[in-house]
């Protein structure tokens, strides 16, 4: 089976968040099962002289025009061959792509993102339609891609192309739409009478998400309790109608593990290493840890870590407002990383102001130090409102800290609280999306540092956990199946 995977973002190469960690690890997943894989994205600033060490980009020898309503623009393809049956074609198209950020600059979404994903879109059907050999499928991710299915209905149904790929569409995040004004549509060179309220017509806007989610033959988001949340007004993000008309077609598959570069084991970033036996390497690491970020060394307190967008979604504002209720005369440190929002960021800074032996605020995007916030901790805190899957969950697991998560979306699906399954019990849970809800769980997890088998019983628990891609692969190869063949 050959399936194109189209997304804007792909772990190395370009990330703000799980999306890029999920298509490069589904990308792989699916190589190894035996699958044929291209993946399409942008070749953004910087990928280019990174990908020099593992031999260069070569060019794909394949120059093109899309038209972009009135205006023809050009683009290249660069190809780059991890593995003998996984191709990434990069595309190139400077004046999109080659800037500071991907989506936004000092917090400023760039004016023209409708018509730099529309491009990738459009070259990802490019692709898709002339490669010698075609793929079957077409997997798009997010609203970046989510007019890759209409393109691809509008292609078989009024262009002629013949055996046009089927499309699956991705749900990493419903609360990004890729919504624009309607003038946008002029630009997809689709007859407006293709912009209805069964397409990509929203609130008289263009959604790229909607697009996706209507003409997708099938769709699947990253969690199966995210899958019916998506359903229901509170989680829907006024789009639930149309996921409860097409719930026969949407399926939650839990994202994976990256355990090739998520372990504990052989981690470069790490300056000592563990496992779920020999638990000696993650007492030094956290030592090392608490004086990198100027805490006091104390092995007899519970650190607690959080690796973050500051954002409302992942309860940034409630984790702060808990923090200032317990930090007086609380026994425990807290380290945080992370960036967005720039209040929450002057907050967080504020913090590790006032409580400078107990907090430390890194405000960046720092991989190296995420892997070390996640070997260090005790506990790590995640009081998302809503969250598709989240990933640094199941890393916290296997990183032998035990995570704090409020029970939504992919947290509610990887974590295990005692009130469920004592003897399974890797996690603590609250459900009540408040900052006392989330103090009350902080004291419970000071209660079982308290109780050392306890601890250590959660902690085994979470490092033996498996959530390997190879099994979500397995699962999505099971929905390709179905679109491809019928169920
Ligand atoms: P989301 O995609 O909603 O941001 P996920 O938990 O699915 O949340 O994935 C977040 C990913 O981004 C994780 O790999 C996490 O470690 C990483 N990440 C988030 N913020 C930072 C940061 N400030 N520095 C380094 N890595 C970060």
């Amino acid at each position: 089976m050959h399936i194109l995977l189209a997304a804007s973002e792909l772990h190395p190469w370009s990330k703000t968040g799980g999306l890029a960690d999920a298509v490069a690890a589904l990308g792989q997943a699916l190589a190894r099962a035996g699958c044929r894989v291209t993946m399409v994205t942008p070749l953004y600033r910087g990928i280019r002289a990174r990908a020099e060490k593992l031999g260069g980009l070569v060019d794909a020898g394949w120059p093109f025009s899309v038209p972009l309503g009135a205006t023809l623009m050009d683009g290249r393809f660069w190809k780059l061959q991890p593995e003998p049956n996984l191709e990434i074609w990069f595309v190139e198209n400077d004046g999109y792509y080659d800037r500071a950020g991907i989506y936004n600059e000092a917090h400023l979404e760039y004016p023209d993102n409708a018509e730099r994903f529309l491009f990738l879109s459009k070259a990802a059907l490019l692709l898709a339609r002339h490669l010698p050999d075609p793929p079957e499928l077409i997997h798009a991710h997010d609203w970046q891609a989510g007019l890759i299915p209409l393109l691809v209905r509008h292609g078989s149904l009024q262009e002629g192309w013949v055996r046009a790929p089927k499309t699956i569409f991705t749900i990493h995040n419903l609360a990004y739409q890729g919504t624009f004004p309607l003038a946008t549509w002029a630009q997809t060179n689709v007859p407006p009478a293709w912009l209805h309220l069964d397409s990509a017509s929203h609130y008289n806007q263009v959604s790229f998400l909607k697009a996706g989610l209507t003409l997708a033959d099938a769709l699947s988001t990253v969690s199966p309790t995210y899958a019916r949340e998506i359903c229901t007004p509170e989680y829907g993000c006024g789009l639930d109608g149309l996921l409860r008309r097409r719930s026969h077609d949407l399926v939650g598959i839990l994202n994976g593990v990256d355990y090739g570069e998520w372990n504990t084991t052989r981690n470069p970033a790490l300056g000592a290493h563990f496992d779920a036996d020999h638990l000696a390497g993650k007492a030094l690491v956290k030592a090392a840890l608490q004086k990198e970020l100027g805490l006091p060394v104390r092995a007899d307190l519970p650190l607690f870590t959080n690796i973050t967008r500051l954002t409302d979604q992942k309860g940034a504002d409630l984790l702060l407002e808990a923090l200032i209720a317990e930090l007086p005369g609380g026994r425990f440190q807290f380290a945080l990383l992370g960036s967005g929002d720039a209040e929450l960021e002057a907050e967080y800074r504020q913090l590790a102001l006032d409580f400078p032996h107990q907090v430390a605020a890194r405000i960046g995007f720092d991989p190296a130090l995420a892997h070390r916030l996640e070997a260090a901790a005790d506990f790590y805190v995640m009081p998302s409102r809503f969250e598709p899957c989240g990933l640094n969950q199941m890393y916290s697991l296997r990183y032998g800290a035990v995570p704090i998560v409020r029970a939504t979306g992919g947290l509610q699906d990887s974590v295990v609280d005692p009130r469920e399954d004592l003897e399974l019990a890797n996690g603590i849970k609250f459900h009540e999306a408040s900052s006392t809800a989330l103090a009350a769980a902080l004291r419970k997890a000071l209660a079982l540092y308290a109780v050392p088998e306890g601890l250590a019983h959660f902690r085994a628990n979470g490092m033996t956990a498996d959530h390997s891609w190879d099994q979500a692969a397995i699962q999505y190869l099971a929905m390709y199946e179905d679109v491809l063949h019928g169920p």
